[in-house]
C-alpha cells in the first residue's frame, strides 16, 4: 500500500485525496510504494504506460488514450556531429496529445473517476492542459483550465477543441497556479495541477522505468527544468528502480533551464537575486518561481547531476539541429536538453562512450514561437550567400546543360572545384538538377522544379 510522506519531516499521510504539501511543516509530499513487497513483482503486460499499474499508487478505473510505451530513438547522427557514441532521445511527442503529460493526465483522470469528481481543475503552461481536456472529453468530466498570458498556441487549440473551459489568469504559471488551488477549493473540483498533484511524479516515473527496459540504465539523462517535478520524477523512477532490485545503477541527471528564466539553478548555486528579465521563447519551461526546485536540487544532488542554462540561441539552434539530423520536431524546452549535451561533450564532463538520454517531452508543432519563425524563414530564401552559389549555378544551367569543369569557368573560377561539386551535388539531391554522361563526361541539367524555383526567386527579388 503507497502512503504519502513528506520530504522534510518524514511524516505519513493518507494516499487519497492525493495532498501536495505536509500539514504539518509544510514540506512537500510525495508518493512511497512498498518497495519490499514489490520486488518479486514483474512488469506485465504490453509496453505501455499501464504495464507499470503496480508499481504506481492503488487506481481502480482506467482512464487511457494509448499513453506511455514511447520510441527510445538512437540519434546516431547527432552522436557523430557531437563526437560521443550513445545519445538516445525519448520520444514523448508520441503519446496521444503529442507530450508527456498524457501520463498524468490517465492517471489523475483515473483517480478523479474512482473519488466520483465531475470536475477537476489545472494551471499549467500548456501541455497539461492539452492533455488533461482530451482525457476529460473522453471520460464526460468538465475540465478547467487556468492560463496565464503567455502560452503557446497550439496547445491552447488543444484545449479549445476538446471543449475545456479555459480561463486566463496572469502573465507567467506561476500565477495560474495559485488561481487554480483557490478554485479546486472552493468550487470542490479535483485538484490536477501538475505541481499540486503528487500523482503526477508517479505517473510521469514510468518514463525511467521504460528507458530501463528499453536500453538499461544510461550514465547520464538530461530533463528540462519549468517547475523542477519533471526531473524529479523520473530520477525516482530510476532510483525505485535499483530499491526493487531491478537496475543496479542510476544515471547522473542533468537539469536544464533557459538562461533568461533560471531559477532552480540560482538557488542551486546559492545565487540570490533573481533576474530582472526572466523570459524565454521555450515557455514550457517558464516559471519564475518553481514550486517543485526542492525537488530538482534533491534530484541533482543525490545524482551527482548537473545543472546547465542555456541561452534562447542555443536552444533554437539546436531544435532546428535534431529536427534535420534525427527527423524530430521537439518544443524548445525539450531542444534545451540537446544543447545541454553539446555543451558538457564540449567540458569533457560527459565522456565519448558514455550513455545519455535526453528527454524530449512535446511536439513543436505546439510552439507558437518556432511556428512563426519557420513561416518568416520561408520567406526570406534566396538571401544569404550560399545560396547565391546555387542561384549562379541554376542559371547558368537554365541557359544550357553544361558539365563541372565549364560551370566552374563560367562562376569565374572564385571557388575550388570540390567546393562547386558539392553545391552540385547538393542541387542535385533536392531534385533541382540531374545529371547525365555524354561523352565520357558527367553533364548537368535543371529540372522542372529548378526552374520553378528559380522562377520564384526572380519573384522575391521583385519584392525585396
Ligand atoms: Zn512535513
Amino acid at each position: 500500500m503507497a502512503v504519502l510522506r513528506c520530504i522534510r519531516c518524514s511524516s505519513t499521510f493518507e494516499p487519497y485525496p492525493p495532498n501536495y504539501k505536509c500539514p504539518r511543516c509544510g514540506g512537500l509530499l510525495e508518493y512511497e510504494i512498498d518497495y519490499e513487497n514489490l520486488k518479486k513483482e514483474k512488469f506485465s503486460g504490453k509496453f505501455d504506460f499501464w504495464r507499470y499499474r503496480k508499481f504506481l499508487p492503488k487506481i481502480r478505473n482506467k482512464a487511457t488514450l494509448g499513453e506511455g510505451g514511447t520510441p527510445l530513438h538512437r540519434a546516431e547522427r547527432l552522436a557523430s556531429r557531437l563526437k560521443v557514441r550513445n545519445v538516445y532521445l525519448k520520444d514523448e511527442t508520441r503519446n496521444p496529445t503529442n507530450s508527456f503529460r498524457d501520463r498524468s493526465a490517465a492517471l489523475m483522470v483515473s483517480n478523479a473517476m474512482d473519488m466520483n469528481y465531475q470536475a477537476v481543475v489545472c494551471a499549467t503552461n500548456g501541455n497539461l492542459g492539452a492533455s488533461l481536456a482530451a482525457y476529460c472529453a473522453k471520460y464526460g468530466i468538465v475540465c478547467h483550465v487556468i492560463v496565464p498570458k503567455l502560452v503557446d498556441m497550439g496547445k491552447l487549440a488543444q484545449m479549445l477543441i476538446y471543449d475545456a473551459i479555459i480561463e486566463e489568469h496572469g502573465e507567467t504559471v506561476d500565477e495560474s497556479i495559485e488561481k487554480a488551488e483557490k478554485l479546486a477549493e472552493e468550487a470542490g473540483w479535483y485538484q490536477a495541477t501538475p505541481e499540486l498533484n503528487p500523482l503526477v511524479i508517479e505517473a510521469q516515473k514510468t518514463i525511467a522505468y521504460e528507458i530501463f527496459e528499453q536500453e538499461g540504465t544510461p550514465d547520464w539523462m538530461i530533463v528540462s527544468m519549468g517547475s523542477g517535478g519533471t526531473i524529479y520524477s523520473i530520477w525516482k523512477g530510476f532510483k525505485e528502480l535499483q530499491l526493487l532490485g531491478k537496475a543496479d545503477s542510476t544515471p547522473r541527471m542533468v537539469g536544464v533551464q533557459a538562461q533568461n528564466c533560471s531559477p532552480i539553478i540560482d538557488k542551486l548555486e546559492g545565487k540570490v537575486k533573481r533576474q530582472k528579465k526572466n523570459l524565454t521563447h521555450a515557455l514550457a519551461i517558464l516559471v519564475r518561481k518553481p514550486l517543485q526546485e526542492e525537488l530538482a536540487i534533491k534530484a541533482i544532488k543525490e545524482s551527482n547531476g548537473k545543472a546547465m542554462a542555456i541561452p534562447d540561441q542555443e536552444i533554437i539552434s539546436a531544435e532546428h539541429e535534431i529536427a534535420r539530423l534525427e527527423g524530430i520536431f521537439a518544443e524548445p524546452a525539450s531542444s534545451a536538453t540537446i544543447a545541454a549535451l553539446k555543451k558538457l561533450v564540449d567540458e569533457g564532463i560527459i565522456e565519448k562512450n558514455e550513455r545519455v538520454v535526453c528527454l524530449i517531452t512535446g511536439s513543436g508543432l505546439k510552439a507558437t514561437d518556432i511556428l512563426q519563425s519557420l513561416t518568416k524563414k520561408r520567406k526570406t530564401v534566396g538571401i544569404g550567400l550560399e545560396i547565391s552559389t546555387k542561384e549562379r549555378i541554376l542559371r547558368i544551367l537554365s541557359e544550357r546543360e553544361s558539365y563541372g569543369y565549364e560551370i566552374w569557368k563560367k562562376l569565374g573560377k572564385t571557388m575550388t572545384r570540390p567546393a562547386v561539386y558539392q553545391h552540385l551535388n547538393e542541387l542535385e539531391q533536392r531534385g533541382l538538377i540531374t545529371s547525365f554522361i555524354k561523352k565520357k563526361r558527367k553533364f548537368f541539367k535543371i529540372t522542372r522544379r529548378g526552374e520553378r524555383v528559380l522562377e520564384a526567386i526572380n519573384e522575391l527579388k521583385i519584392l525585396l
